[in-house]
């Protein structure tokens, strides 16, 4: 190809260079846009929601005795819920038992107080107690609390240090936690696992979560 030739070539291509940039550039403004307007879309025409949630997660008691969490009621970001909320619970022993204050009623946001009445024949056991809302509306929102019963002596000494720390895990991941990380709450109560040490959790071939960062 001579000089010439390559000069001509040139010529015959420059105009259609920057039509082709623009057109680009169009292409994807245009992209862009229809992207946005549609997540925008999706999130307002979404129905509004609650949330539901415990503080503390996890709590410890003797059998014969009274234990207290609140339970918060949320409404998730800008968007008013204008059902009420009711709550229930289930136990996995019919001696332990539930009540709210209140029992549910207002729209979220609100906090209702948890109070589990362990009975006195309640055997020594982890029991995961599961909160449940139902709106107005019918939608249906859970979150879990676990519960430790075990015999405190009277003397007020600490109980076991190999009872104090237990560290939970889920069927479903190789973490560990401390029980009290909001990570335990998104376990299905299903597949939760205890570990009664860092050891246990390591020979099960679970590693540390990297949040509540147990040794
Ligand atoms: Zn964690």
């Amino acid at each position: 190809m001579s000089n010439e030739d390559r000069r001509s070539l040139c010529q015959r291509i420059r105009p259609w260079i920057i039509p082709i940039i623009q057109g680009i550039i169009v292409g994807v403004i245009v992209g862009a846009i229809v992207v946005i307007i549609t997540a925008l879309i999706s999130i307002i025409c979404k129905p509004p929601d609650f949330s539901i949630s415990v503080n503390p997660v996890t709590g410890a008691t003797n059998p014969g005795s009274v234990e207290q969490t609140m339970v918060n009621i949320g409404r998730i970001w800008y968007k008013r819920y204008k059902y009420s909320v009711t709550l229930c619970a289930e136990t996995q022993n019919p001696a332990i038992k539930v009540t709210f204050i209140p029992e549910g009623g207002p729209t979220p946001p609100y906090n209702s107080t948890m109070k589990i009445n362990i009975g006195s024949g309640v055997s020594e056991d982890y029991y995961i107690i599961e909160i449940e809302g139902i709106g107005g509306d019918g939608r249906e929102h859970t979150c879990k609390y676990v519960l430790f019963v075990r015999s405190i002596p009277d003397n007020g000494e600490p109980p076991p240090a190999e009872e104090e720390e237990m560290f939970v895990g889920g069927r479903e991941s190789d973490v560990y936690h401390y029980s009290n990380c909001r990570y335990v709450n998104m376990i299905n109560a299903e597949n939760i696992i205890w570990f009664t040490s860092v050891e246990d959790a390591r020979s099960h071939g679970y590693r540390p979560c990297r949040v509540c960062r147990p040794p």
